[in-house]
């Protein structure tokens, strides 16, 4: 497995079909610096079929963007839940999600996300994490995770808090992102 946490995990040739809905996700993603990537998730409340059927979208979204993690906010939802994909088995909801245990061991890997298209940037996270929530029925749910997995959730938690990896890495990495991305904004 390559660096890249969300983002597309490897610079493959796609098929033309799986290209096409690759690029299609990804205009349903907001992008940087839309501001709802900046603002703050509220506590879900309600685990009704308004919620599945976000999930199920988010899930499909992340799917077709090549993506391993998604938070609501990437698509405009200011409620605090994520899908991500673990190392086995099928991609999961996390529902108010709350990391109650951080390694103190820590590292520092490049990083990419579907709202900061094109640039990667060095994050140090902790290594080993646990993560407790919900799942999308509302049943409490709770994962030991380490790894890549246990990066992406810390990612996609900061999501929720408005937290982006371009605030958590080096000041130097983070100039050089943003001169990437200034000349993509586009006023409309
Ligand atoms: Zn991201």
């Amino acid at each position: 497995m390559d660096e890249q946490v969300e983002g597309q995990v490897v610079e493959e040739e796609l098929d033309p079909e799986r290209e096409t809905r690759r690029r299609f996700a990804l205009a349903q993603i907001r992008q940087y610096p839309d501001a709802a990537l900046k603002m703050q998730a509220r506590p879900v409340d309600e685990f009704d079929d308004q919620l599945a059927t976000l999930v199920d979208r988010m899930k499909q979204l992340m799917h077709d963007a090549n993506g391993i993690g998604l938070a609501a906010t990437q698509v405009g939802v200011l409620q605090r839940l994520f899908v991500f994909q673990p190392d086995e088995g099928d991609a999961v909801a996390v529902v108010n999600p709350e990391i109650v245990e951080r390694s103190g061991e820590t590292d520092v890997a490049d990083e990419g996300c579907l709202s900061i298209q094109g640039v990667t940037v060095p994050v140090e996270r902790a290594i080993e994490v646990t993560l407790v929530g919900k799942d999308e029925r509302g049943a409490d749910v709770r994962y030991e995770l380490d790894g890549y997995s246990a990066r992406c959730v810390q990612h996609e938690t900061d999501h929720l808090d408005g937290v982006l990896m371009i605030d958590r890495t080096t000041p130097e990495a983070r100039k050089e992102a943003l001169s990437v991305l200034r000349p993509r904004i586009v006023l409309t």
